[in-house]
């Protein structure tokens, strides 16, 4: 049996069964990436002799019949925005580098408890900002189904380590589109869950009121199984769901329901955006859906222009607040060339940061200056409240509303680098949920010259249940 084939949960049955060890599984796994990650660059690092350590315990546990974990045995990556104990935390960038985290976040000690084995940690855009993992400061991650292309981003290691099989899942974060699209770009399934569902704790703060961290899996079953583990309140983060209001389900015993009676919401209009690829795989999509018994709705959403804009200037804002932290006194690097306190931060920030990071930070600080704020900050508040109020209204018509992922597959390495603006344009199906801050997935829905397409799936806050199977009603049974 080629292991490396097998679904996070398949892999798990057969580990607590006795029938694979952990120990083969992660083999395979290092393998992998020993004759693939040079060219394909998922990882920033990897923890081979931990993993192997880790393996050897869950192993003994099960012959010994003593109690596992829901992901016992099975390798696993995380993104490099996530704070662990072991290893580095680079974000990606060339000012973290170094930085070794004192406490994992509350997401990787989920994993830990759930006796995961945490493979590696894997490349991203520096700080999750971009769309591509171009703006890595660390190195470059391409796609695996095709090397000329980027991966998507920000969390395009991740996504790249699943799809060559280097891991059987992966966590990503997103803040506005960072799971779903590098999953739509590399043909895997990605959820990001509704704010709050996880806990941002040891997440590497980017726009703090839309990051949100989320599984990147071979299928959505996969999604449901990771979402058990990582979900749930923790009172090191005010931000996350009290369990009252949202109660921590079993996802992965609902996901195969079949969902009955349900409506589905589209928006013409923002099909003018997308390649005649796209639309049509979309489109196809939902002609599955009207078959196996959905009703379908158009509906429009007004001010879902105004998302692109918006999220830049709270994104931006809420960064430059956030990223005010590096200062080359408390974290990460310090410029040698300082020669006094303000050369200190000066020089250990110029040195540190990327270009993207140093647009968006003069732009987040422009954007909350005092003779600005009302003009943008404020302004991009307002709106982010109507298109919120585009979703709510949407979700009294409708149980989920369809769209693509992207408005194009994967693009070439280098194809919008020079142009912000274009690479910004991408993420236009994205970024209006996590202004919302609703749950949404993407899962592959077809293929433009052998690249694939990401469908993207939106449900109300909080409705991760009913999200999940009618994303894997598509997956088992599409034509
Ligand atoms: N591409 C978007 C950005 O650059 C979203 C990134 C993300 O979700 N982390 O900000």
């Amino acid at each position: 049996m080629q292991i490396l084939k097998l679904t996070c949960k398949n892999l798990r049955d057969k580990i607590a069964a006795g029938e694979i060890k952990s120990i083969n599984a992660v083999s395979a796994v290092f393998e992998q990436i020993e004759k693939n990650d040079a060219k394909i660059g998922a990882y920033i690092s990897t923890f081979k002799e931990q993993s192997f350590a880790k393996a050897k315990e869950v192993d003994e546990k099960i012959a010994a019949q003593k109690p596992v974990g829901a992901l016992a045995g099975v390798p696993i990556a995380i993104k490099d925005n996530m704070c662990s104990t072991f290893g580095a935390t680079t974000c990606g960038s060339k000012i973290l580098q170094n930085f070794h985290s004192p406490y994992d976040a509350t997401a990787v000690e989920k994993l830990l408890a759930a006796d995961a084995v945490i493979v590696g940690k894997t490349n991203l855009d520096e700080f999750a900002m971009g769309s591509s993992t171009e703006n890595s400061g660390i190195k470059q991650t391409v796609n695996p189904l095709d090397y000329s292309r980027v991966p998507g981003g920000s969390s395009g290691g991740s996504a790249a380590a699943v799809a060559a099989e280097m891991c059987f899942a992966a966590l990503g974060s997103d803040t506005g589109g960072s799971i779903r699209q590098p999953a739509g770009f590399c043909g895997i399934a990605g959820l990001k869950p509704t704010y709050g569902r996880v806990s941002r704790y040891g997440l590497v703060a980017y726009g703090s009121s839309l990051d949100q961290i989320g599984p990147l899996t071979k299928n959505v079953e996969d999604c449901a199984l990771i979402l058990n583990v990582i979900a749930g309140h923790d009172e090191k983060d005010s931000t996350s769901i009290d369990e009252k209001i949202a109660p921590v389900q079993d996802w992965l015993a609902t996901v195969n329901t079949k969902p009955q009676n349900f409506k589905i919401a589209v928006v013409p209009e923002l099909f003018k955006g997308a390649d005649s690829e796209v639309v049509a795989a979309v489109k196809n999509a939902i002609e599955f859906y009207k078959k196996n018994g959905a009703e379908i709705i158009e509906i429009s959403m007004p001010h879902f222009d105004y998302a692109i804009a918006t999220y830049y200037l709270i994104a931006t804002a809420e960064a430059s607040s956030n990223l005010a932290r590096y200062d080359g006194v408390h974290y990460g690097h310090r410029s040698k060339n300082a020669n006094d306190y303000i050369e200190v931060y000066s020089k250990s920030r110029d040195e540190g940061f990327g270009p993207e990071v140093k647009r968006r930070i003069m732009l987040g600080t422009y954007a909350l200056s005092s003779g600005y704020y009302d003009a943008y900050y404020l302004k991009a508040l307002k709106a982010r409240n109507l298109i919120r109020g585009d979703f709510t209204a949407a979700f009294a018509k409708a149980d989920y509303i369809i769209m693509p992922t992207s408005p194009t597959t994967a693009f070439k390495i280098g194809e919008k680098t020079n142009d912000p603006l274009q690479m910004y344009l991408s993420d236009i199906y994205t970024i209006a949920v996590n202004l919302a801050g609703v749950p949404a997935i993407s899962v592959p829905c077809g293929n433009d010259n052998n690249l694939p397409i990401g469908l993207q799936i939106i449900a109300p806050a909080f409705e991760e249940a009913k999200l999940l199977q009618i994303a894997r009603l598509f997956e088992i049974s599409r034509p």
